[in-house]
This record gives C-alpha cells, sequence and structure tokens, in this order.
C-alpha cells in the first residue's frame, strides 16, 4: 500500500508549487501528471507577472509570489529568468484613467510601487508607441516575467528529491469515505493513499472535482498567443490595452516579443486549435500600438485554457470533503499567483493557516464580485 503525505493532481504550475512548498516543510508528496509536466496551461502561457490588481486579497497574493520567484535562482542553482521589466495599462479615456488611479490606491496601500504616468512618460518609457488618443497609463516597475519552463522544472526537481513527479499518470477516481479523502486510483487501478489530496488540474478540474462527487464552478476557455523573432533590444514592458480589440504583449528578456488577446466571444471548452484570425488580428493590434513592430517576424503561434470561475477570481480552499483541496479556476493569472497559492496551500495543510488573507479564493464565496483589471 502506497501512502503519501499529500498527492497533487496536475503537474502544472499550482501543483508543482504547492508539492514543492510542502517538501520544504518536510512532506513527502507526490504530483500526478496525465502527460508530461507544463502539458496543459502552463507552458502555454506567456510568463507575465504583474501585482496590479483591484483588490487587496489579490495584490497581496501577487506581491508574495514575486518575492518568491525572486529567490528562484538562488533556490533552484539555475536561472528562471525573472524580470522585473514592468506592466504598463493603458488608459485611452477619462473613465479608464479614473478606475486605474482607483486600483493604484488601493495597490499603493499594499506597499506596491506603482504611479498613473502621463502620455509623455509613457513616450519615454516606450518610445516608438502610437500615442494619438493616449492619455497615459498605469506602470509598475516592480512588475515583469519569468520563463514558465524553467520555473516548474525548478519546482519538480525540489519535489523529486524526497518524494515524486510522476508522468503519464492518469487519476481516474478519488476515493472518499464519510466525507474524508482517502486517496485516488490511477488509470490501470493502481490506489495511492493520503489524507491529502489536491486538485490542481487546471482546466481539467471539474472533471477532477466529479471524480469525488463536487459540481465545481469551473470553466475553460481557449485562449491564443504568439511569439515573435527577437526584435531589437527595447525593453518593452508588458503592454496591456484594454480597448475593445486591444491586447497584451511584452518583450522577453532574449528581446522575443510574446502576447495575446482576450477574443470576444470567449471560446469556452479545452480547444488548443490555431487560428489564422488571430495571427492577422494579434500583429495588427500589436502594430497599432507600436508601428515599428509590423516588420516583427512572427516565430510561432499556439493556444491554450484559461480556467475561468463565475466571478474571474481562483478557487484555493479546501472543498466540504475533508483533506480534498480546489487549487483551480486560475483565469490568466495561474503563473503569476502559482507560487503564492502553492506557498499559502502548503502553510494550511501543514500548519493550518494559510499565511496570507485568501478569502476572496473561498469556495464558499458568492462568486458576484468581479476583478476589475481581468
Ligand atoms: C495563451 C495564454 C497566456 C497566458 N499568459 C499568462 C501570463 O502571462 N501570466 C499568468 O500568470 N498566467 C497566464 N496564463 C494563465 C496560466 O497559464 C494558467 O492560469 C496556469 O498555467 C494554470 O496552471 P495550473 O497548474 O492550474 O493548470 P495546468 O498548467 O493546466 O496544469 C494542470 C495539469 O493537470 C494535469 N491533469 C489534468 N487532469 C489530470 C488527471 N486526471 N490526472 C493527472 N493529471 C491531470 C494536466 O495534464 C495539466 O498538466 C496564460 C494562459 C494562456 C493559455
Amino acid at each position: 500500500m502506497k501512502s503519501w503525505d499529500a498527492i497533487i493532481i496536475g503537474g502544472g504550475i499550482i501543483g508543482l508549487a504547492t508539492g514543492y512548498y510542502l517538501t520544504k516543510k518536510g512532506k513527502r508528496v507526490i504530483v500526478l501528471e496525465k502527460d508530461e509536466i507544463g502539458a496543459g496551461s502552463t507552458g502555454r502561457c506567456i510568463g507575465g507577472i504583474r501585482q496590479q490588481f483591484s483588490t487587496p486579497c489579490s495584490i497581496k497574493l501577487a506581491m508574495k509570489s514575486v518575492e518568491l520567484f525572486a529567490r528562484m535562482d538562488q533556490e533552484f542553482g539555475f536561472s528562471v529568468e525573472f524580470e522585473k521589466s514592468g506592466y504598463l495599462f493603458l488608459a485611452f479615456t477619462e473613465e479608464q484613467k479614473k478606475k486605474f488611479l482607483k486600483a493604484i490606491e488601493i495597490q499603493r496601500k499594499q506597499g506596491l510601487e506603482v504611479y498613473f504616468i502621463d502620455a509623455k512618460e509613457v513616450k519615454k518609457l516606450v518610445p516608438g508607441i502610437d500615442a494619438e488618443g493616449l492619455i497615459g497609463g498605469a506602470y509598475s516597475p516592480q512588475d515583469g516575467q519569468a520563463y514558465p519552463f524553467a520555473v516548474i522544472r525548478g519546482f519538480a526537481m525540489g519535489i523529486s528529491r524526497t518524494g515524486e513527479v510522476r508522468r503519464r499518470a492518469r487519476v481516474v477516481d478519488i476515493m472518499v469515505e464519510n466525507a474524508s479523502v482517502k486517496g485516488v486510483v490511477l488509470e490501470g487501478g493502481e490506489k495511492l493513499f493520503s489524507d491529502v489530496v489536491i486538485n490542481a488540474a487546471g482546466p481539467w478540474g471539474k472533471e477532477v472535482g466529479k471524480m469525488a462527487g463536487l459540481d465545481l464552478p469551473l470553466y475553460p476557455e481557449r485562449h491564443e498567443a504568439f511569439i515573435t523573432r527577437r526584435w531589437k533590444m527595447e525593453s518593452i514592458p508588458m503592454i496591456v490595452d484594454y480597448r475593445k480589440d486591444g491586447g497584451y504583449f511584452q518583450q522577453r528578456i532574449n528581446g522575443q516579443i510574446i502576447g495575446c488577446y482576450t477574443p470576444v466571444p470567449n471560446v469556452p471548452g479545452k480547444r488548443t486549435d490555431s487560428t489564422f484570425e488571430f495571427l492577422k488580428e494579434m500583429s495588427y493590434r500589436m502594430a497599432r500600438v507600436i508601428p515599428e513592430l509590423a516588420d516583427a517576424q512572427v516565430l510561432r503561434q499556439w493556444a491554450g485554457s484559461y480556467t475561468m470561475t463565475p466571478d474571474g477570481n481562483p478557487i484555493v480552499d479546501e472543498s466540504e470533503i475533508e483533506g480534498f483541496y480546489i487549487a483551480g479556476g486560475m483565469s490568466g493569472h495561474g503563473f503569476m499567483f502559482g507560487p503564492a497559492v502553492g506557498w499559502a496551500l502548503s502553510n494550511k495543510i501543514v500548519d493550518g493557516e494559510w499565511g496570507l488573507n485568501m478569502q476572496e479564493f473561498s469556495i464558499r464565496r458568492s462568486f458576484q464580485k468581479a476583478e476589475l483589471l481581468k
């Protein structure tokens, strides 16, 4: 009989971060991944890390992540390409500016370095930007980026020192007795036992919840992305253009430009096919903001999932089944939230306290309030 201190379903950033911080607390952990680590959303994200949110809970969670990202090179012994390259939210209307100013007030109260800069300063920060109609932008030099594949590799190596990260291990059932979790069943019939099981299955979170008899409000949506060849080194921060036909893109530390936009209407489901429409639209949207980027050459495009909840905020909580935790619905923020979510979950599981205010992510909330800076 195989028994573990914790069983984690899903080898994305959330499952691996949770496994890593539990391991650091001396727990024997197994991460079960049906495919390859990073094969879900994590290996398809664009690596952006921001702390500019509109509620104290989300801001503090992201700030904790930044603290953890900053330590990774030293902890892992190799670079995760974490860089404070900044995030700039563009304001084209007074209404947008007002919204940003309101968020900045909340962010500053949490200790984040963030400013509203006018169009002139935006031009200095992003040479070549087309400032037509631009009022200014919300900018934090403390936001940034990291390389997702390096981050999950570091977490997986850390777990493997005392525990296990098992690839090609699909969980097909969850064992529950008297409203307490007891373990999982793998495809092929092998049973693994633990009083702690974490559903970190990303876009498959709803299906995994069903295995324990839960109907979780998790809904995947397709999001596409592309990356260009190296662009001259300008160090373009993440530019977030919230106009209806806007998008977000940043320059990676090696010079490539990587970006995406949120399709309207959204594309429900776990589809990961790419479209010509995205290629065309994203190129247009990026070049509209920085006209010179019309010359950038697209190297590759792909798609992945955002896992949504009704209010766009994650669920990080113990479910009604004792010992069965849910860490899902990360929307477009799972990479940046990942380290702090894993850290907080490890605190809750081992010490009984989250170490951060996680109320906003409770499974028992009303799901009515939406994050303003989605
Ligand atoms: C185009 C795009 C751009 C993005 N950009 C950003 C960004 O800049 N910043 C940011 O913070 N976030 C970004 N995101 C969002 C981010 O990728 C996700 O929020 C995050 O990766 C979610 O991580 P996860 O661990 O919850 O899920 P996943 O990475 O999907 O991991 C879940 C894993 O569970 C495994 N699994 C599922 N079912 C089972 C089972 N039954 N048994 C075993 N294993 C199972 C899956 O194979 C998968 O590997 C982006 C997403 C996309 C698609």
